[in-house]
């Protein structure tokens, strides 16, 4: 019996199956690259750089006439094994992996506008997006506008003006507020927009913004697609044309990349996103309808209760209703602070879509950069925390509650 030899010997490819493979066997196999070694699980190609056999080659790599990685600004194996699986999830042509969700929610938009250019996006979102929309674009002369809640008639407006891109973020962070993303492509695409969607709330898993019409679709990977509160990352799919026409020669030379080791844990974790995803959003949906019977809660925002304005159209374009819940209390900020420092399991954080259950006082943390005036618009009082329900056992967690709330 010969040896392998020591890494150089390709192993023979394995032709692909004939029939189409269900996004949970592509989530374990897509983008899987064995080397000559091979090893069961993805390998780390932690290398900034890559040599050439001869000098012609290295030539050859640069004009793309070889498939040669060329330096870890551009590619990596084990980034494109996690870009490759991502992909393959979402249903999507092209995926480009970054270092955070803001790099890419950054280059989602601006490797499209210039100056004068015009911008249409939903007013509820995370608010660095909004600063980055509303301030850091606009410095370059992009006009941003912004549109309230779902009514079509509003977004009819905005959009009847040449458009470039349109942003939305659906559900939004932290309340929850859904547009429809097929009735909102539509009006876009009448506009001449590429509509980009921030899928962050929603995951991979519970909802697919390209077969509603989206052209784009971003992640924040440091949410529920690391989802064990590791490592930073972001990621934007989107079509051929998009990734290469536009996205790449802006993204290439400006450096939002991500590192190799991130995207190792991460093509791990898609592994198991789909069966962590579902948990946590049907102990949310548990949670959200306790919440709903507690008589020092005013109001429980979650998309999968019947309560919610948007829950029609959640139950149109979601398959669940998330692992957030947003929670306005009767009481002022200081008797949530007590309720937030009475819990025993659920522990005080500013992350989300983390195995373990997190809770957040927007107002004074991470919405803290949004004016009293915007906070109002999105709902963000002194009296509203975000719950971000994880994987340890739902009656745990609501006996935590509970007690909390005693
Ligand atoms: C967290 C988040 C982002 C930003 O992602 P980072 O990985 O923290 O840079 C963008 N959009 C939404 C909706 C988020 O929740």
């Amino acid at each position: 019996m010969s040896k392998r030899p020591w890494g150089y010997q390709p192993l023979p490819e394995r032709p692909d199956p004939q029939w189409s493979l269900h996004p949970q066997t592509h989530a374990v196999r897509a983008g899987l690259a064995r080397s000559g070694f091979g090893e069961t699980a993805e390998a780390l190609y932690l290398t900034s750089g890559f040599t050439y056999a001869s000098a012609e080659e290295a030539v050859e790599s640069f004009t793309d006439e070889t498939d040669h990685f060329v330096y870890g600004r551009f590619a990596n194996p084990t980034i494109s094994m996690f870009e490759q699986r991502l992909a393959a999830i979402e249903g999507a042509e092209f995926c480009v992996a970054t270092g955070s969700g803001m790099s890419a929610m950054f280059a989602s938009v601006a490797c499209l506008v210039k100056a004068g250019d015009r911008v249409v996006a939903s007013a509820a979102m995370f608010s660095s997006c909004y600063v980055v929309l509303t301030e850091i674009l606009p410095r370059w002369g992009v006009t941003i506008e912004l549109v309230k809640g779902n009514d079509p008639a509003l977004w009819a407006q905005a959009l009847s003006k040449p458009t470039v891109a349109v942003f939305i973020e659906t559900p939004s962070n932290p309340m929850l507020d859904i547009v429809d993303i097929e009735m909102v492509s539509k009006l876009a695409h009448l506009a001449g927009a590429t509509v980009i969607v921030d899928n962050v709330m929603a995951s991979p898993i519970l909802q697919k913004p390209l077969e509603l019409g989206a052209d784009v679709v971003m992640y924040s990977a440091t949410k529920h697609i690391d989802g064990q509160g590791r490592v930073l990352a972001g990621a934007i799919l989107g079509s051929f044309s998009y990734i290469q026409e536009k996205l790449n020669p802006f993204i290439r030379h400006t450096g939002p990349s991500l590192s190799p080791f991130n995207a190792w844990v991460l093509v791990k974790s898609l592994e198991t996103m789909s069966m962590r995803v579902e948990k946590m959003s049907n102990s949310a949906q548990t949670l959200a309808q306790f919440l709903e019977t507690c008589p020092q809660i005013k109001s429980v925002r979650y998309p999968g209760l019947k309560s919610h304005i948007g829950y029609e159209i959640a139950q149109k374009q979601m398959s669940g209703g998330g692992s957030t819940i947003g929670i306005e209390f009767k009481g002022p900020r200081a008797e949530v602070f007590t309720f937030m420092n009475a819990l025993r399991v659920i522990d005080i954080s500013n992350n989300l879509g983390d195995s373990k259950s997190l809770i957040t006082h927007p107002a004074s943390t991470t919405h803290r950069r949004l004016t009293p005036e915007v906070q109002a618009e999105m709902g963000i009082t002194d009296s509203v925390l975000r719950l971000s329900v994880g994987l340890e056992y739902a009656g745990d967690l609501l006996t935590d509650i509970e007690q909390a709330l005693s």
